[in-house]
């Protein structure tokens, strides 16, 4: 049995990681659950899965949850999901935190030598460097679940990295590819938070609607994989049948298609090396007749621009973009800026900021920390 701990179980992802599990009770246990405040879908969760702890970030969210189910442990604030994290009967860590706050735990957990099923990719982009020396030094294994890195991760099982050619990350192009320059002054909240294809964390919605997503995307990418950033390019798909892809030296094209659902690199993840059996009917291609490719318009998705520059200057540039796009989504979401704003905002934040180089987990802190304040006010 492969013992299972879920930081941001009642997310998205948490959620559709728990259902893959459900599936197969006879291989998964679920040991630790971990999430912010929802006291109320971690109850259910516990009375169907049995974990042994549970981590509440907030301390009186989790001092209720204490009261509710007195034969868990229930731990609290960063401790606890560090704690979580780390616990000594845990092997696969499914890391499904919103945010940069994941950050510590992952860097954690790495130590602690778990397996980590990466889907929070802020960690990537804020600390990328950090990671990638860590996971060298403790060996430890990182299996991405973003959908476009699990694709590349499996088109690049059994091969040599010097016979990458390029990896062609794919993108639903989000609501408003279609949209003319004119049409984005006037997006509303509910527009912005309809993803074509997947239903996914708020977040992550409207970074897919400005396309911050795909610039946060390459950047995890260049640190997974180690590629130029000259060789890894963005393609329009709106279909999202194929996940991503990968270009040899040789001419030869590896792609990995599925219809679009976050089940199948979840359980790719958990399930890694092997794969198991899902309950997915075959894939009909008759009816996936028309696979389309666009080139993404770097003018019309300022975010995905500011992604590539920042990715270009590398030091604290792509840590201080990351989170000040997650302060600027965050008063979107509150109504307290436009659509357009978000990008407009963050282009003049990050002219100004001075990169330096990220030498510890201190030192991001503080660029966080600047940020936030900086993207408060603006
Ligand atoms: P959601 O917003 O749906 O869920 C976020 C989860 O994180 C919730 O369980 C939330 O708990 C928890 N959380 C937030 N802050 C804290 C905290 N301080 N301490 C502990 N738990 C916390 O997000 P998603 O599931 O959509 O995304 C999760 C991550 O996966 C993101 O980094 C995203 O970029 C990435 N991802 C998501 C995809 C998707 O399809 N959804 C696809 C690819 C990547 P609570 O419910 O209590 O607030
Ligand atoms: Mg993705």
């Amino acid at each position: 049995m492969k013992k299972i701990a879920i930081l941001g179980s009642t997310g998205s992802i948490g959620k559709t990681t728990l259902d893959v599990i459900r599936e197969s009770k006879d291989l998964y246990e679920v040991v630790a659950l971990a999430a912010f405040s929802n006291i109320d879908e971690l109850e259910k969760q516990a009375s169907e899965f049995n974990p042994k702890i549970i981590a509440v970030f907030d301390e009186k969210k989790a001092k209720e949850l204490k009261k509710r189910l007195s034969n868990i442990k229930i731990v609290l604030s960063i401790e606890g999901l560090i704690e979580v994290a780390t616990r000594e009967d845990v092997d696969f860590v499914m890391m499904a935190i919103s945010g940069s706050i994941a950050l510590q735990p992952t860097i954690e957990a790495i130590k602690a030598n778990k397996t980590i099923g990466l889907a929070n990719k802020e960690v990537l982009v804020a600390a990328g460097s950090l990671i990638k020396d860590l996971k060298k030094k403790h060996e430890c294994t990182i299996i991405p679940v973003d959908s476009e890195h699990s694709a590349i991760f499996q088109c690049l099982k059994n091969e040599d990295q010097k016979s990458i050619k390029r990896l062609i990350i794919t993108s639903s192009g989000g609501p408003f590819f279609k949209y003319r320059r004119e049409e984005l002054k006037n997006i509303g909240l509910k527009e912005a938070l309809k993803h074509p294809n997947f239903a996914m964390g708020k977040k992550i919605t409207i970074d897919s609607s400005t396309m911050m997503n795909k610039g946060l995307e390459i950047i995890e990418a260049y640190h997974l994989f180690e590629v130029k950033q000259e060789n890894i390019d963005v393609v329009i798909h709106p279909e999202q049948i194929i996940h991503s892809m990968v270009e040899f030296i040789d001419g030869s094209i590896l792609a990995q298609l599925s219809e679009p659902t976050m089940e199948i690199p979840i359980r790719y993840a958990i399930s890694y090396p092997n794969r198991i059996k899902s309950n997915i009917k075959n894939f009909d291609f008759t009816k996936n007749s028309t696979l389309s490719f666009f080139e993404p318009d770097l003018e019309k998705f300022l975010c995905l621009k500011l992604a590539m520059d920042a990715l270009k200057v590398q030091k604290s540039l792509p840590c201080f973009m990351n989170k000040a796009n997650e302060i600027l989504v965050k008063r979107f979401l509150e109504e307290k800026i436009t659509w357009i704003d978000i990008s407009i905002k963050l282009e003049k934040l990050m002219s100004l900021h001075k990169s330096e180089n990220l030498i510890d987990l201190s030192s991001i802190l503080e660029v966080e920390e600047e940020a936030i304040k900086k993207a408060e006010k603006i």
